[in-house]
């Protein structure tokens, strides 16, 4: 069943390891609430059903929206659409934004999932992070979600901060282990380009982010979530049995999905498309009835390549079934392609499924690139 997204374009302040679109003006935050109400009436046949199994609050920031503002965006998903009964609905929360009476709000809403950007227990990593909240908040925020009856949680942590010696780091996550929250997804601190992380340490003014520690800290956290019962069922998400988040495992597995506001990306099985990344032109735009965007319709080698790169990432693997009902030339690819992979104990073969082992998974884009089919 298909997904919904919303992308709520802002943020109280700008983390400096950050790339997502969002701004720190919050000036056009009504504006932009009327927007996405007005696209999401655009776009209403975009998906193949009217039934949605999750939707999706995430940006940016979607806990400065208030209640009115949440009531507005479900007010207008239902005249349009569907939600199932056991849908999953999910809010992307920063502990600085959640109190016991915006938490009380929140468990009065449709929202049954809260999302909520920890990325890491320790002063010294949220400084480096130039972080909004501090460690006291981040401990506090999940005891009141909990307090408030979210039993669905999942919490973000990043790994491989330079200011985070390995011994912190495994004390710390034992911490967060203990907290008995169902879901959690991992990161890597990278120094993207074009981050403010990016230039600080180019300019010597913020430590080197360190591979080496990064890929320290993933195996330790495969080992130690691996103890705790927590399923390895993505790349960066780890879960406790049956506690998969929907709406990214549909998006994985090339379920349609809807995406509204600026940045948003949507996919409706054949073609992909993405909004404007600009504030100020996503409203201009919306305001003469248009969707600011760009489509491209999927080739067979870009689907091919999408479904190795995504399957890959997960438990589940890629199956050679639907590797063949794409072509016999890619099977033949993927087959000669991945010899050395098998050999080496990177990638592991069940019944036709191909998937990382623990090692495979330090390489995971690299070994995906490898099997690749190069477009003409
Ligand atoms: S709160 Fe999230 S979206 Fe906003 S700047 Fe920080 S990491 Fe980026």
């Amino acid at each position: 069943m298909a997904g919904l997204y919303f992308h709520i374009p802002f943020c109280r302040k700008a983390c400096h390891y950050c790339n997502f679109h969002f701004s720190t003006s919050l000036r056009q935050k009504p504006a932009m609430v009327d927007a996405l109400i007005r696209e999401l009436t655009l776009r209403v046949d975009y998906l193949p059903q009217r039934q949605l199994d999750s939707v999706y609050l995430g940006g940016g920031t979607p806990s400065l929206l208030s209640a009115d503002d949440l009531q507005r965006l479900f007010a207008a998903v239902h005249q349009y659409y569907q939600i199932t009964p056991e849908a999953e609905i999910t809010l992307e929360a920063n502990p600085d934004d959640l109190n016991a009476e915006v938490l009380a709000q929140l468990a009065d809403s449709p929202i049954n999932r809260l999302s909520i950007g920890i990325q890491s227990f320790s002063e010294a990593d949220l400084r480096y992070m130039n972080r909004a909240h501090n460690a006291t908040e981040a401990h506090r925020c999940i005891e009141l979600a909990q307090a408030a009856g979210f039993t669905d949680l999942t919490i973000d942590l990043i790994y491989g901060s330079p200011t985070t010696s390995d011994a912190q780091r495994a004390q710390r996550l034992a911490t967060a282990l203990a907290i008995g929250i169902p879901h959690h997804s991992s990161y890597a601190l990278t120094g993207a380009p074009n981050t403010a992380l990016d230039h600080f340490i180019r300019k010597g003014k913020a430590a080197p982010v360190e591979e080496d520690k990064a890929a320290r800290h993933f195996e330790h956290l495969q080992d130690i979530t691996a103890a705790a019962g927590y399923l390895h069922y993505e790349i960066s998400n780890f879960a406790l049995p049956d506690r998969f988040a929907r709406h990214n495992t549909a998006y994985w597995q090339g379920v349609p999905y809807l995406g509204i506001g600026p940045s948003a990306h949507s996919f409706d099985g054949q073609s992909r498309q993405w909004n404007r990344a600009h504030n100020a032109q996503y409203l201009q735009a919306l305001a003469r009835d248009e969707v600011p965007f760009e489509r491209e319709e999927l080739s067979i080698p870009q689907r091919y390549n999408e479904y190795l790169l995504t399957g890959l990432r997960t438990m589940w693997g890629v199956q050679l079934d639907k590797i063949t009902q794409l072509g016999t030339d890619y099977r033949e690819h993927f087959l000669r392609q991945c010899q050395t992979f098998l050999t080496e104990g990177l990638l592991l073969e069940t019944a036709g499924a191909y998937r990382l082992s623990a090692a495979g998974k330090l390489l995971a884009d690299r070994i995906a690139l490898a099997l690749f089919w190069e477009e003409d």
